[in-house]
C-alpha cells in the first residue's frame, strides 16, 4: 500500500477508498471446519489478506493453498490481524481460542475487532466480550444460518449482536459472507436470535416427521401429501429442504443431530436462566437424545424421522 495513496485524489473517491481499505485491513480466521473453510475462501476471493489457524493442520494447509497465510496458533493470528473471525463448535472452544493459553487475547492489540461467528450460548458471548474489553479489544457475536451450501455461495443469513458502531465498521466484511446481515441488539443478541432460529427449525422438522408418518400409516402416499401441502400455509423452507430427505430415506448431513443437540442445550439453559419455559423444545430435545443414544448423532437432523419410525413401526421413505 503506497503511502502516497492517502495524499492522492483517489482517496477522495469512496469506491476507490473502499477497495484500498480492503487491502489495508488484515483479517485472521480461526476454525476451518465445514463452515469456516468456505467462508475463509470467500474472503480471499473478495481480496482480503487472510491469516488462518485451526487445530486440524490439514484444514489450514487447504486454505493456505488458496492464498491464506499460515499461523501456528490463535495468538499468531491476532498478532497478524486487525480483525479476527472465529468459527468454532461451541462456547468452550471459543473461550479456549480467545481467552486461553496462546489465545487471541495474548497478542491482540487494542482496537482489534473480534467477530465470533460460532453458534454459542449468549451468556458466553457476554463473558468473552468482557474479557476482550479488558484488553481494549472490541467484540461482536455474528452467528449464521444457512449451512454449508450457503457458506460456499456466500449467501448466509447473519445475525449480529454488539456495539452498533463496531458492527458498522465490519459490515462490508460480513456482506462478503452473507446475503442477509441483520443487527439484532447488544452483545449476545446474535446468539439469542440464532437459538430462536434453531428452536423453530427443530420443531418444524419434528412436525414434518410426525405429519408424514401419519400419512404413511394411514395409507396416503407421503410424496403426494408433500406435493399437495408444500405451497399452502404448512409449507416452509424447512419442509422443502428436509421432507425430500425423509422421502429418500437419506440422512447424510447437512446439519448433524449432535450439533442441534448442542444448540438446544444452549437454548434450554438460556431459557431457564431468563425464565422462559420451552416445553416443545424439551420434547424434541429428548427425541434427538434418543437418536444420539441409538448411534445416529452424526445423521442429518431430518433423521428425526427415524424416531417416528421407531415408535410407529413405519418408515416414511420406504
Ligand atoms: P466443524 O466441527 O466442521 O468445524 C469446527 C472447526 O473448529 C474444526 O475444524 C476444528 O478443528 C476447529 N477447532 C476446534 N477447536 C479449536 C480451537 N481451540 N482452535 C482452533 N480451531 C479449533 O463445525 P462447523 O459445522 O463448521 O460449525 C461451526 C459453527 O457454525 C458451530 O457453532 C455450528 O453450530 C455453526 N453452524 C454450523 C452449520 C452447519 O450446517 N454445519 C450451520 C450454521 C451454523
Amino acid at each position: 500500500m503506497p503511502q502516497s495513496f492517502f495524499q492522492c485524489k483517489l482517496w477522495q473517491c469512496p469506491l476507490a477508498r473502499q477497495r484500498q481499505v480492503k487491502f489495508i485491513m488484515k483479517i485472521g480466521f480461526i476454525g476451518l471446519g465445514i463452515m469456516g473453510k468456505p467462508m475463509s475462501k470467500n474472503l480471499l476471493k473478495a481480496g482480503y489478506e487472510l491469516t488462518v489457524f485451526d487445530i486440524n493442520s490439514s484444514a489450514v494447509e487447504e486454505v493456505v493453498a488458496t492464498g491464506g497465510a499460515f499461523a501456528g496458533s490463535a495468538a499468531e493470528v491476532s498478532r497478524q490481524s486487525d480483525i479476527v473471525i472465529t468459527m468454532l463448535p461451541n462456547s468452550p472452544h471459543v473461550k479456549a481460542a480467545v481467552m486461553g493459553e496462546n489465545g487471541v487475547l495474548t497478542e491482540a492489540r487494542p482496537g482489534t475487532v473480534l467477530i465470533d461467528m460460532s453458534s454459542i450460548a449468549p451468556l458466553a458471548s457476554q463473558e468473552i466480550e468482557k474479557a476482550c474489553a479488558e484488553k481494549g479489544v472490541k467484540m461482536i457475536d455474528a452467528p449464521v444460518s444457512g449451512g454449508e451450501p450457503k457458506a460456499i455461495d456466500g449467501t448466509l443469513s447473519i445475525m449480529v449482536g454488539g456495539d452498533r458502531e463496531v458492527f458498522d465498521s465490519v459490515k462490508d466484511i460480513l456482506r462478503c459472507l452473507g446475503a442477509s446481515v441483520v443487527y439484532c441488539g447488544a452483545i449476545g443478541a446474535g446468539n439469542t436470535t440464532k437459538l430462536a432460529n434453531q428452536v423453530v427449525v427443530a420443531l418444524n422438522i419434528a412436525a414434518c416427521a410426525e405429519a408424514f408418518t401419519l400419512s404413511k400409516k394411514a395409507g396416503v402416499d407421503p410424496e403426494q401429501v408433500f406435493e399437495a401441502i408444500k405451497g399452502g400455509l404448512a409449507g416452509s423452507t424447512v419442509m422443502n429442504a428436509k421432507v425430500p430427505m425423509m422421502l429418500d430415506n437419506n440422512f447424510t448431513p447437512g446439519f448433524k443431530i449432535d450439533l442441534h443437540i448442542k444448540d438446544l442445550t444452549n437454548a434450554l439453559e438460556t431459557a431457564h436462566e431468563v425464565g422462559a419455559p420451552l416445553p416443545l423444545t424439551s420434547q424434541v430435545m429428548e427425541m434427538m437424545q434418543t437418536l444420539h443414544a441409538d448411534g445416529f448423532g452424526s445423521d442429518d437432523h431430518s433423521a428425526l424421522a427415524k424416531y417416528y419410525a421407531k415408535i410407529s413401526g413405519t418408515v416414511i421413505g420406504e
